[in-house]
């Protein structure tokens, strides 16, 4: 059962994903976040037109929002998708750090039309010399000191 605001938000989250994939911005995704009763940062997916893999609907509200908050954190917020986000945006969303994800379409239903989600949710629980592309350790020291001088750093932003 849903409430009025998070509808109104859902299609906020919707029309964006429709406006981009017409305005040729790239796939039908949309995103928004919400602080409270106002929207706070938005975005498409910007893929094709931007030329970033990364641009993914839910990365590019997530900038907007932090720029705009002047934060690397979005205490208190809530994200509207509308489709579940991919693993790369999962991970972007737990960094943010957000009360609570709101999503329409699933990831099987993005599979249907052709887009890797679900495939790289599958991925996550491949072994990594087994995964489509080989993830490889490769233990360095110099690595480990950069995290050993992090580890003993004084005055460092922690988050
Ligand atoms: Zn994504």
């Amino acid at each position: 059962m849903q409430t009025e605001k998070e509808t109104r938000f859902m299609e906020r989250a919707i029309e964006l994903a429709k406006q981009g994939m017409q305005n040729g911005k790239g796939g039908p995704f949309g995103c928004v976040v919400v602080l409270g009763d106002e929207i706070i940062g938005e975005g498409c997916n910007m893929v094709t037109s931007s030329n970033d893999p990364t641009a993914h609907a839910e990365v590019v509200a997530i900038r907007n929002a932090c720029t705009r908050l002047g934060t690397y954190q979005l205490t208190g917020c809530e994200i509207y998708a509308s489709c579940e986000p991919c693993p790369m945006c999962l991970g972007a969303i737990y960094w943010a750090r957000p009360e609570r994800v709101i999503y329409a379409n699933t990831r099987e239903e993005a599979a249907a039309i052709e887009f890797d989600d679900d495939f790289i949710y599958h991925e996550i629980n491949t072994k990594m010399a087994d995964r489509k592309i080989p993830f490889v350790h490769y233990p360095h020291p110099g690595a480990k000191e950069a995290f050993d001088t992090w580890k003993n750093m004084a005055d460092k932003v922690k988050y």
